[in-house]
């Protein structure tokens, strides 16, 4: 609409000339840059296309010039991973009962989506680790399919007396597509199973995926640890400190607070209620916040450990009330100067959203991947391999990578025996990839959510079909979907 309005083409002939191009455009659907250049150029007319700042950008930029008066190092932020059942939840409780600051304080964790650990280090120091409460890859992933890029360790349990199992590697993966440093809780250490024997076959399967324990001359570190006992646990705590200081995360204490949304949620006679981790700055009761569409003045803040606070800063988990809406989990939270500057991006946020619901679907897909790889966007196809055995899946992961050539490379970024799970649309939703089946189903309620995300699910009986799609797919040349 607004193209043919700066331009006097017709809005049908522009659409009749995307429809030739193999786009479905309504008078409503976004144009990126180019195409509209293109739709010009075909009238002969040269267009100069400047970049509308959203009102969130101008804000993101304010934060990301502004000038760091207060830089301190932060405690790390740690997400849990690893297979069902091997103690994870049990693991985050342990460690919720090490913590010495909320004894002190009398108080008891809260569950608000992100909580601090304080411990006496071996140094008479005291050491802080923030955990986010919702253990898995799902949730993990979710967020990150969200642009939240929260966590900076991971920590991977598995089971001593079980080993690296389907999750565990999943696990692995999504952290590994993240680019987040992995640090193993050998869990379970106290059961009678967890031998020597069995320890070493574990350490094999952990290298066998990339993790190479220090005990093998690898870079990965493995704690023993035990969510019964609690051996292990101060270890653990340690060794996530002290990899914080390698990473060397710092924080800018002063100016106002930037964090991201943990969870959300209508309380009645409190209203929207929005569980926050601050990041950088400061926020006080009073502050002016936007998040996503939500917006409003902060009215009050409880900390994780129950206390109501007046004024906090990076690494404390908040649950804060005032805002108008309720965020998304993965928004990113900001302290605004003015509650007009919040109202604005809040507001934009809302017709972006009305927008998006009306614009056409733009994700990688095998279908649409020659004309994004020709617009520049990808040269990478990343795949999110299933499949019934292990035999075939190790064949065609093997004739997939084959594919590429000296433009476009193709990359199983996980791989794994068994049917398609809401876990794989979510990596392939947070890493832009199309998700493939050979001998294998994905159940009605996955389907749904990859409908929903616009995720590619191809499924085959047959593996030249598969390879010949693929291949297809690179070269655009993509018969009908079967
Ligand atoms: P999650 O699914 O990974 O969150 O696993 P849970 O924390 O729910 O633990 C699964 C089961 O293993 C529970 O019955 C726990 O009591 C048990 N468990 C967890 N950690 C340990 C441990 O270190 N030692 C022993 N013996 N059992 C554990």
């Amino acid at each position: 609409k607004s193209l043919s309005a700066a331009t006097g083409i017709k809005s049908n002939d522009a659409i009749k000339y995307l429809f030739k191009k193999g786009v479905m455009a309504t008078i409503n659907s976004s144009l990126d840059s180019e195409m509209a250049m293109e739709i010009a150029m075909e009238y002969e007319i040269e267009l100069d296309v400047k970049e509308k700042k959203s009102a969130e950008e101008v804000l993101q930029k304010v934060f990301a010039d502004r000038e760091r008066t207060d830089v301190r190092s932060r405690p790390p932020v740690v997400t849990v991973l690893g297979h069902v059942d091997h103690g994870k939840t049990s693991l985050l409780d342990r460690i919720r009962a090490a913590d010495v600051a909320a004894h002190e304080a009398g108080g008891i964790t809260q569950h608000i989506g992100a909580y601090r650990v304080t411990i006496d280090g071996s140094d008479n120091e005291k050491k802080t680790v923030v955990f986010l409460d919702t253990p898995g890859h799902e949730a993990f992933t979710a967020m990150r399919a969200r642009g939240a890029q929260m966590t900076d360790m991971i920590v991977l349990v598995c089971a001593a007396d079980d080993g690296v199992m389907p999750q565990t590697v999943e696990s692995i993966n999504h952290a590994k597509a993240a680019g987040v440093p992995i640090i193993v809780a050998l869990n379970k250490i106290d059961r009678p199973e967890a031998t020597d024997d069995k320890v070493q076959e574990i350490y094999g399967q952990l290298a066998a995926n990339g993790l190479n324990p220090t005990a093998w001359g690898g870079e990965t570190e493995v704690v023993k640890t035990s969510a019964i006992t609690g051996e292990g646990v101060n270890d653990l705590l340690e060794l996530l400190d002290l990899q914080a200081e390698v990473l060397e995360l710092t924080a800018d204490f002063g100016g106002n607070a930037v964090g991201t949304v943990v969870e959300g949620e209508m309380q009645p006679g409190r209203g929207a209620v929005a569980r926050i981790l601050v990041q950088e700055g400061q926020i006080k009761v009073g502050s002016f916040a936007v998040a996503g569409r939500a917006f409003g003045r902060v009215r009050d803040m409880t900390d994780d450990r129950g206390s109501a606070v007046r004024e906090a800063g990076p690494a404390t988990p908040l649950e804060i009330s005032g805002l108008d809406e309720l965020p998304d989990a993965g928004d990113r939270f900001y302290v605004t100067g003015t509650l007009k500057q919040a109202e604005d991006v809040a507001k934009q946020t809302r017709d972006r959203e009305r927008e998006t619901q009306l614009a056409s679907k733009t994700k990688v897909t095998l279908d649409n991947f020659a004309d994004t790889l020709k617009a520049g966007q990808v040269n990478l196809l990343r795949v999110v391999l299933k499949a019934d055995v292990q035999g075939s899946l190790d064949v065609l992961r093997e004739s997939l990578e084959k594919l590429g050539n000296d433009e476009v490379a193709v990359r199983v970024i996980h791989a794994a025996v068994g049917g398609i799970t809401e876990s794989d649309v979510l990596l392939a939703d947070a890493s832009e990839a199309v998700v493939v089946g050979f001998q294998v189903a994905s159940t009605g309620p996955v389907r749904e959510i990859a409908e929903a995300r616009t995720i590619d699910i191809r499924t085959y009986r047959v593996i030249y079909d598969l390879i010949d799609d693929i291949k297809a797919g690179l070269e655009g040349m993509l018969a009908p979907e079967r």
